[in-house]
């Protein structure tokens, strides 16, 4: 007899661990196709879903979080689980996994940062900018980080989004933080913070910056600061210019355009904070005794390295920017997965099209059968949570034809009720989906009573406390 897992009575049991953007839209893909019967049991190691929407997006950015509303779709389907507060590599193992799923789709992200690797990166008051964006969006992991806003003084290294939401929120008055979602008790530090000039410092020219149009332009709209771009710094060499007439996009176009234009405005004096966009300027060391107290850098030129790439390289002019914090902005990094292959180099999964590879030396080995990846640790942290969809599909894609050609784990328990039972047997307390509605509703009616769109639960012990008194977020 045949028993190929897909029919209605067979289902073909998938596991995505990681419950951020790629991971729904691995899920959602699986629930269009009509070939086979699929239960789709969809993991998190927070008691939330929603990965960086939740936890990564600005909180002064509500409209990019309104998504939520197509994965709270995806969720609702009949074939769908979610179990959250659960950890990969910890509360279940890889082989627990191997044991009840016929595929393992791996969405997890990438859970660290780049480092700029100069001296001094150590100091007190240098921290990494997906610290300070965790920090503030109220996640369990990061709540309990310092940042001493009591320094006049900000340096952000990198002009990437991230980048961007960094110097704004840090630039924004309380009001326009207040009628946000930013977590309360980044709320009450960032009211008293005394950082009043921002400096944003990009490696190469504005016409290599990575923000986004809609990004920089916020900066000439501040209620309580001023965007300074010196005339000097948006003047194009003729690498630049070559760049902008035949290889650059529409972005990037535009974006040298709102620099020119921000270096033509007065600024406000009734505006108190400044943001002050430098380029062609690396940090080559944090300079202080106990803390950060200046930054040195170095000015760069731009030239054409072999491959045709538009690459920054110093010349001899070093200066200090005096500054008590230094946010680096340089890149998330993916981390390797227990029992899962990685690439060091890349901080990814090694997958062609997501199908997951052995990686042994530095090099690809065989297909890792019933074994895929999607999102940032797939491709690298690039990309809009849109840029996540067609990759997704093209992962599940992968995953139908290896289903066609039975290529699939040989889990030896194929039920959800085995599965259960299991989290049962291990004491295993997880979050449902229907759990984090209750949270969410519960979020929302603490931040009504104070005229606030949301106030975060943003320790799992509250999360899990609320769901059996039904206590609002404090
Ligand atoms: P990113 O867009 O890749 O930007 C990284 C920045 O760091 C670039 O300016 C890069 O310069 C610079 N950099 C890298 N290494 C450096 C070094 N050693 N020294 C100095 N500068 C260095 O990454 P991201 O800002 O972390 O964002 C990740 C992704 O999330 C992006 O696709 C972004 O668009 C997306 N995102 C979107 C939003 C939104 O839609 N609102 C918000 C946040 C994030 P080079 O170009 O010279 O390498």
């Amino acid at each position: 007899m045949d028993n190929r897992p897909g029919s209605p009575e067979n289902p073909v049991r998938v596991a995505v661990i990681g419950s951020g953007p790629s991971g729904f839209y691995a899920a959602e893909a699986l629930q269009k196709q009509t070939d086979f019967a699929v239960e789709i049991d969809m993991f998190d190691r927070l008691p939330t879903p929603h990965g960086l929407v939740r936890g990564g997006v600005a909180p002064d950015h509500p409209k990019i979080k309104s998504v939520t509303r197509i994965y709270d779709k995806i969720a609702a389907h009949e074939n769908f689980r979610f179990y959250g507060n659960v950890e990969f590599g910890t509360n279940l193992t890889h082989a627990d996994f191997l044991n009840y799923y016929h595929q393992i789709v791996y969405a997890v992200g990438a859970q660290t940062d780049k480092s700029l690797e100069i001296p001094g990166e150590e100091l007190p008051g240098s921290h990494a900018a997906t610290e300070f964006v965790a920090w503030y969006n109220g996640h369990p992991d990061y709540r309990h980080f310092e940042f001493d806003l009591t320094q006049e003084t900000a340096i952000v290294v990198g002009v990437g989004n991230v980048a961007m939401d960094v110097a704004r929120i840090l630039a924004r008055s309380y009001d326009e933080l207040f009628q946000t979602d930013i977590a309360d008790y980044a709320l009450d530090a960032l009211k008293n913070s005394n950082v009043k000039t921002i400096y944003v410092l990009g490696r190469r020219g504005p016409a290599q910056a990575k923000f986004t149009n809609k990004e920089i332009r916020e900066f000439g709209e501040m209620e309580e600061s001023n965007v300074i771009v010196e005339p000097d710094e948006v003047e194009i060499d003729p690498i630049s210019q070559e760049y902008l007439d035949t290889e650059a996009d529409r972005n990037e176009i535009t974006n040298v355009q709102i620099l020119k234009e921000f270096s033509q405005r007065e600024p406000d004096p009734s505006k108190p904070k400044k943001v002050i966009f430098q380029f062609l300027v690396s940090p080559v060391e944090i300079e202080g005794k106990d803390r950060v107290e200046s930054v040195k850098v170095v000015k760069n030129e731009l030239y054409k390295n072999e491959r045709g790439s538009v690459r920054p390289r110093s010349i001899d002019r070093v200066y200090d920017i005096p500054a008590g914090l230094i946010f680096r902005s340089v890149g998330y990094q993916g981390v390797a997965l227990p029992e899962v292959p990685f690439r060091d180099d890349w901080g990814t999964i090694p997958n062609e099209k997501g199908r997951i590879h052995v990686w042994l030396d530095g090099n690809k080995g065989a297909v890792v059968p019933g074994e895929y990846v999607v999102g940032w640790i797939k491709r690298g942290p690039s990309g809009v949570i849109g840029t996540n969809k067609p990759d997704s599909v093209e992962t599940v894609e992968m995953m139908l034809e290896d289903l066609r050609n039975n290529i699939t784990l040989k889990p030896e328990n194929t039920t959800r009720e085995a599965f259960e039972n299991l989290l049962h047997e291990r004491n295993i307390h997880y979050v449902t989906y229907a759990d984090w509605q209750r949270l969410d509703e519960l979020e929302i009616a603490s931040g009504e009573a104070l005229g606030r769109p949301r106030v975060k639960f943003t320790t799992v012990e509250d999360m899990l406390n609320a769901l059996k008194q039904g206590t609002p977020a404090k």
